[in-house]
C-alpha cells in the first residue's frame, strides 16, 4: 500500500517549504519529503529578490521585473505572485523589509553591502543606510570575518557612516576550529567562562567585557552572526544593554546560523499548518506515464511507495542536486525532466569568470503552470510542477534573485497543486 497524500512536495528547501505551507493552508492534505538539509546551512539567510540586472544594483525588484528574459521564473509567476509569496513569508517568520518595495542594504561579512528584499531581525539594526557609525568585531578564531578589513571595504562602498573594525578573543577561548554552533551556544546558555585575570563571568557578559574597551563612542556594533541558535534575540538584547549600543548580526559564509534558524522557522510553521514531513529520504524513482502514480521514496534500503494527486519538484539547482551534470550533460534526476542546454559543453561556459555562463540558468523549462515541459513545450506529467533552483531561466548568483524565486514559484506550485485536486 502505497502512504497517500493530496500533494507531495520533494525537497526541504525554501521552494519546498513555500509550496508546503500554500498548498497546506489551502487545505489539501501535504507531505513533505527530503533527503538532506538545503541550501539554507550554505545561504546567508537573507532574502533576495532581485538585487542586480545586467550588473546594475536595483533599488526596487518591483521596477524592473518586466526588463527580466520571458522565460525567467518571475514572468510566469508575475508581479504578484512574487508579492504574495513575499506576504505569505512575513507572515510565518519574523524577518523585516516588507514596510517597502525598495531594497534595503545589508553589510555582509566580505566588507560588500548588498541589496536584499527581507532580512533577519537581527540584522536590521545594521543597515546601510542607517547613518550612525558602527564598529564590526571579530573574533580571533572565527577567520572567516576579518573586522578591520570589512570595516575598511563597507566605508569605501560608500556608506552614509564612519566604520571601525576591531578582533577580539571571544570568552571560553574556542579553538580556531570550533564549529559555528559553538559559539552560538556558549551564548544561548550563558555559561560561566574564564576571561581575562582568571575571573569567571557570563559568556554574555564576558563578551561584552572584552568589546567595551574598543567602542569608542560607535551607537552600533555588528558581530560575526554567531549570536545564539536557540535565544538569539535574548543574546542580542544582552549584548545591546551590556555595551550600551544597538547590537546586529553580520551575516557569514557557510555554514549560516541564520539559514538554518530560518529553516527551523519554516519547518515549524509548516507542522503548526498541519502538513507531515519526512526527512532523510530521497525519491530515487516514479511509476507513470502522462500522470506521476506515485513514487518510491528509499527508507533505509527499502523503496517505499508515495502516491498523491499532485506533485511539485524542488529538489534545488546544482548544489542541491535537483539538477545534476556529468560528461554526458545536464540532467533532473527524479523524473528525468528535460533541462534545456546547449549541444556542445564549450557553450556552457564564457571565458571571463563573471561572464553570462549558460550553465548558471540549467534547469527544468517550465510551461505557464509550473509543469516542466518536453522538446515539443507540452508538460512532461500532467500533475507535477517544478518550483526554486530545479528551475532554469534565471542566474541567482548574479541576479542575487535565489530565495525569491524559490519562495515565489515555491507558493505559486503549491496554490496551483491544490486547484487541480
Ligand atoms: C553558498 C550560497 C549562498 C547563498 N546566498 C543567498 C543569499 O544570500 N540570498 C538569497 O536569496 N539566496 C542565496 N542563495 C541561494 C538560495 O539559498 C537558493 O536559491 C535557495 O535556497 C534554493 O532553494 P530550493 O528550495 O530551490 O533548493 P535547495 O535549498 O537546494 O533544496 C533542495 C532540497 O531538495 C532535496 N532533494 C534533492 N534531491 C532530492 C530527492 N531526490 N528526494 C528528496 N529530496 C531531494 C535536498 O536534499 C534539499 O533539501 C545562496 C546559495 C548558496 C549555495
Amino acid at each position: 500500500m502505497a502512504i497517500e497524500s493530496d500533494v507531495l512536495v520533494i525537497g526541504g528547501g525554501l521552494a519546498g517549504l513555500s509550496a508546503a505551507i500554500a498548498a497546506a493552508r489551502e487545505g489539501a492534505h501535504v507531505r513533505l519529503v527530503s533527503y538532506k538539509q538545503s541550501t539554507l546551512k550554505q545561504a546567508s539567510g537573507l532574502v533576495d529578490v532581485l538585487g542586480y540586472v545586467d550588473g546594475e544594483p536595483v533599488a526596487d525588484p518591483f521596477e524592473r521585473m518586466a526588463d527580466l528574459p520571458d522565460d525567467h521564473p518571475y514572468r510566469i509567476v508575475g508581479e504578484s505572485g512574487v508579492r504574495e509569496a513575499l506576504a505569505l513569508f512575513d507572515e510565518v517568520t519574523d524577518y523585516r523589509g516588507g514596510h517597502t518595495d525598495r531594497n534595503a542594504l545589508v553589510p555582509t561579512h566580505g566588507g560588500t553591502v548588498k541589496p536584499t528584499a527581507r532580512y533577519p531581525a537581527s540584522a536590521a539594526p545594521g543597515l546601510a543606510s542607517d547613518d550612525r557609525d558602527a564598529l564590526l568585531v571579530g573574533f580571533e578564531t572565527l577567520v572567516d570575518f576579518d573586522a578591520p578589513l570589512a570595516a575598511d571595504h563597507i566605508e569605501a562602498a560608500g556608506v552614509p557612516f564612519a566604520a571601525d573594525g576591531a578582533t577580539v578573543r571571544f570568552p571560553g577561548d574556542l579553538r580556531a576550529d570550533a564549529k559555528v554552533t559553538r559559539y552560538a551556544h556558549l551564548l544561548d546558555e550563558d555559561r560561566a567562562v574564564e576571561t581575562d585575570g582568571g575571573r569567571r563571568l557570563p559568556a554574555r557578559e564576558a563578551l561584552a567585557e572584552r568589546v567595551r574597551p574598543h567602542l569608542d563612542g560607535h551607537e552600533r556594533v555588528g558581530f560575526p552572526a554567531v549570536l545564539g541558535d536557540d535565544d538569539p534575540a535574548g543574546v542580542r538584547a544582552a549584548l545591546s544593554k551590556g555595551l550600551g549600543a544597538d547590537v546586529f548580526e553580520v551575516p557569514m559564509g557557510p555554514p549560516s546560523l541564520p539559514g538554518l534558524r530560518l529553516a527551523d522557522r519554516l519547518y515549524e510553521a509548516l507542522d503548526e499548518a498541519g502538513a507531515s514531513v519526512e526527512t532523510g529520504v530521497p525519491v530515487v524513482d516514479y511509476e507513470g506515464e502522462e500522470r506521476v502514480e506515485r513514487v518510491l521514496v528509499d527508507r533505509k534500503g527499502a523503496e517505499v511507495p508515495y502516491a498523491a494527486d499532485q506533485y511539485v519538484l524542488a529538489t534545488g539547482g546544482l548544489v542541491g542536486k535537483g539538477v545534476e551534470s556529468d560528461r554526458e550533460g545536464v540532467r533532473e534526476p527524479v523524473f528525468d525532466c528535460r533541462v534545456p542546454q546547449p549541444a556542445d559543453r564549450y557553450d556552457w561556459f564564457e571565458d571571463a569568470v563573471f561572464g553570462d555562463h549558460a550553465f548558471a540558468r540549467f534547469g527544468v523549462d517550465p510551461d505557464g503552470e509550473l509543469r516542466p515541459t518536453d522538446e515539443r513545450g507540452d508538460p512532461e506529467f500532467e500533475n507535477v510542477r517544478a518550483a526554486g533552483s530545479v528551475l532554469g531561466g534565471h542566474d541567482f548568483p548574479a541576479e542575487k534573485s535565489g530565495a525569491g524565486v524559490s519562495l515565489a514559484t515555491g507558493r505559486a506550485a503549491g496554490v496551483l497543486a491544490t486547484e487541480e485536486l
